[in-house]
């Protein structure tokens, strides 16, 4: 009798896997000397952030989320 090959499966939790997904906060644009700012209200504390541009920043009371400019659209 022939026994069948061991077939390893890899049973990765796949539908564990979660990606957590940022919330997007608009800001506005904050010019200072030489560079600017994007001051963003938080969406967790509700107080003013601030960020070196645009992206996934992560704010002092630990918040993550999607920095954008209100009413800039940026073309390529
Ligand atoms: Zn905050």
């Amino acid at each position: 009798m022939a026994q069948p090959a061991v077939t390893r499966e890899d049973t990765r939790g796949i539908q564990g896997v979660l990606i957590d997904v940022p919330p997007t906060v608009c800001g506005r644009v904050l010019a200072t000397r030489g560079t600017f700012e994007v001051v963003v209200t938080c969406p967790k504390c509700a107080r003013l952030h601030r960020h070196r541009g645009v992206g996934i920043r992560r704010a002092p009371c630990g918040r993550t989320y999607l920095v954008r400019i209100r009413g800039k659209q940026v073309r390529a």
